[in-house]
């Protein structure tokens, strides 16, 4: 295919993957998938100083876990440094770069002048036109893009529309420092070149650098690939996103409970529309998905959907990978280690059976968790305050006499057991929640749980007899 795509997600590891960077790596890999592409992950660690292993590690994790591939190997961007500088060197031989030798004091007063007279372009073009033979002794210089000073730089942008910057207000772009390394803006530019980058999807915070990296691409004659600047997320009352809004990285979300597809599915819908669909299967969103479908307007972010989205998702996944994820999820959680620990054949299986009562309910995996409490529980069990007050000398007496009646179900299913209780209520001439309340309390310490005739059958007949045997007198 002649007009194959590729795009790339090209975060900088100096933190965590957040939600707006999965986003991004969301877009990028549903474009590249949707037209038979490529999507390549580039990790750009060109700041030595704030790049760290564990970022990159968790930048790698998060898209795992999201279910996001990329093609061919991580590309790390420090490694090109040699061919950075020889592009820069190129620009030079072709005078389309110059060595700058300002001194830091020059540069900070040219700054102080700039911004005193409200203008944007910073530097004065001091070395533009002069003579390296003027250069003062012993001064590493810098090398700068000889940009155009008149005319516009143009960028016709998917999401943005046509977008106009005036060159009398662009720099002269520092391509590579004094110390040899190249900027970041150069080495984007090489890097998405020589990767044959077609389409840059991308936050538009970027969009200034799309600008200076037109020119890069101007000065060397190569074409500027397509570009897509998405609106950035705000949190749910507009403002810029706080951690308290879900600025948080994606390892967090693992942690809150949250599926990769509800997050997927949460994250497409951030800024991209089809009409007014809500929920995707991946298959539908690959299907679905364009560059036009991207708004212009910030995205707000609203975990109360997230949360109901997910909650979709978990009614409508299996009960076998629900158990699967519950399993996965326990290595994140605050007190995750206490239930692993208790997690063996006989509960996994009680897990499995439990999970199409406990998913109608779960809006996260920790509240899964929670549900299951019950079922990892150990006796005599700890009662919930709520709960012990339903404990009455009266109610004892009649969970002993319950405990009798259930002794003699054969075999021990919901069905049986059920019959055996409205029997037993009938008898006793007691409605049957009045049973129920406090054989709910024997069993699981709490006040509310999935139907009682599911805990009954998911216990079985000797864990419940003896948690019944705990409350009664004895
Ligand atoms: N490394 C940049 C970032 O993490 C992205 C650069 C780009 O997409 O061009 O914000």
């Amino acid at each position: 295919m002649t007009d194959s795509v590729v795009t790339r997600f090209a975060p900088s590891p100096t933190g965590f993957l957040h939600i707006g960077g999965a986003r991004t790596a969301l877009f990028n890999w549903l474009y590249a998938r949707k037209r038979g592409g490529k999507m390549l992950l580039r990790i750009e660690d060109t700041d030595r100083e704030r790049s760290t292993e564990p970022a990159i590690a968790a930048i790698l994790d998060g898209l795992k876990w999201l279910g996001l591939d990329w093609d061919g190997e991580v590309v790390y961007q420090f490694t090109g440094a040699a061919r950075h500088r020889e592009v820069a060197e190129q620009l030079l031989a072709a005078g389309k770069a110059y060595r700058c030798y300002a001194t830091p004091e020059e540069l900070t007063a040219m700054r102080e002048k700039a911004r005193a007279e409200g203008r944007t372009r910073l530097y004065d073009g001091l070395w533009r036109d002069r003579d390296p033979s003027e250069a003062p002794a012993g001064l590493k210089p810098t090398i700068r893009l000889r940009a155009p000073q008149q005319g516009e730089t143009v960028i016709e942008d998917q999401v943005q529309g046509r977008v106009v910057w005036l060159n009398e207000n662009l720099d002269d772009l520092v391509l590579l420092r004094g110390d040899g390394n190249p900027t970041y803006m150069l080495a984007v530019v090489v890097d998405d070149h020589d990767m044959g980058v077609t389409h840059i999807i991308r936050g538009d915070d970027h969009l200034i650098n799309a600008a200076r990296q037109k020119q890069i691409y101007d000065a060397l004659g190569w074409d500027l690939p397509n570009m897509s600047h998405i609106p950035l997320i705000h949190g749910p009352d507009g403002s810029k996103l706080s951690k308290r809004h879900g600025a948080l990285g994606v390892d967090a979300y693992r942690a809150m409970g949250y599926l990769p597809a509800a997050l997927r599915n949460y994250l497409v819908r951030l800024g991209w529309s089809h009409g007014d669909q809500e929920i995707f299967s991946t298959e539908e969103m690959i299907a679905a998905f364009d560059l036009s479908g991207i708004g212009r307007s910030a995205a707000r972010f609203d975990f109360a959907k997230l949360e109901s989205l997910n909650g979709h998702y978990i009614r409508h996944s299996d009960d076998q990978s629900l158990v699967t994820m519950f399993e996965d999820v326990l290595d994140y959680v605050p007190n995750g280690s206490d239930v692993k620990a208790k997690l063996n054949e006989t509960t996994r299986a009680q897990l499995l059976q439990a999970m199409p009562s406990l998913k109608e309910r779960a809006k996260t995996l920790i509240e899964l968790i929670d549900s299951a409490y019950f079922i990892f529980a150990d006796r005599p069990l700890e009662i919930e305050p709520k709960a012990a007050g339903l404990l009455t000398p009266e109610n004892r007496e009649l969970i002993g006499r319950l405990r009798l009646a259930l002794e003699a179900v054969t075999p021990w299913t919901a069905a049986t057991t059920e019959a055996a209780m409205r029997a037993f209520a009938e008898m006793s001439n007691l409605k049957l929640g009045t049973v129920a309340q406090p054989l709910r309390v024997a069993l699981t310490g709490r006040t509310t749980s999935p139907g009682i005739f599911d805990v009954l059958a998911v216990l079985g007949r000797q864990e419940c007899l003896a948690r019944l045997g705990d409350q009664a007198p004895s």
